[in-house]
């Protein structure tokens, strides 16, 4: 959703929708890509990055120490919105794009209408593990934002491709679990894909 970045060298000429770039001393150029115009750009002294208002009101990232169990399951009893807006909003979990929203939720086997006080404490506590999980994954996969200088223009995702996910962009394909149809519904504009029968 926010576009990507890549690396290109002196020979070559900058993709489409190409917003900002930094010259390298060696002559290559970093080039900021964004079709929809979702990012945007700011500098800001490096000393007070973390006061930025764009970074001072995002919540603890995965991957933190303050995202244990205890944090997360208190996020969650403290509130009646549905998981699935509550994982995108990032002054409540940092770094879960709505792809891996729809993954760690099947992993986890919990609903994604189901309203964050509704999560038993036993579900809270996998369903942590599996962001963690599946951020990991996609880490190890090379994520999907590709820094790759032979793949301008070329698919956005890298070797952790649409074809790997387990239900994401699979509407009416068969639950890798189960076998029953993957669903796909709307949530506040954006897709979520799941499997009714695994996930209650
Ligand atoms: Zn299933």
């Amino acid at each position: 959703m926010s576009g990507r970045f890549a690396l290109l060298e002196m020979e070559q000429e900058e993709p489409k929708f190409t917003h900002a770039v930094v010259h390298m001393d060696d002559g290559e150029r970093l080039v900021f890509q964004d079709q929809r115009h979702f990012g945007f750009m700011n500098i800001v002294d490096t000393a007070k990055l973390f006061e930025a208002k764009e970074l001072s009101k995002l919540a603890p990232e995965p991957f933190s120490e303050e995202f244990g169990a205890d944090h997360f399951r208190r996020l969650l009893k403290g509130t009646k919105r549905n998981i699935k807006q509550l994982l995108l909003d990032q002054t409540r979990v940092c770094g879960v794009g709505n792809i891996y929203a729809s993954e760690a939720m099947f992993l986890a086997g919990v609903r994604p209408t189901a309203a964050g006080n509704r999560i038993s404490a036993r579900k809270a506590y996998a369903f942590r593990v599996a962001i963690v999980d599946v951020l990991n994954e996609t880490l190890e996969l090379g994520s999907n934002i590709v820094l790759d200088r032979s793949n301008i223009g070329g698919n956005i995702y890298g070797p952790g491709s649409d074809a790997e996910w387990r239900v994401y962009g699979r509407e009416g394909q068969p639950c890798p679990k189960c076998g029953s149809p993957i669903k796909r519904i709307v949530q506040g504009t954006r897709s979520t894909f799941f499997c009714g029968k695994c996930q209650r």
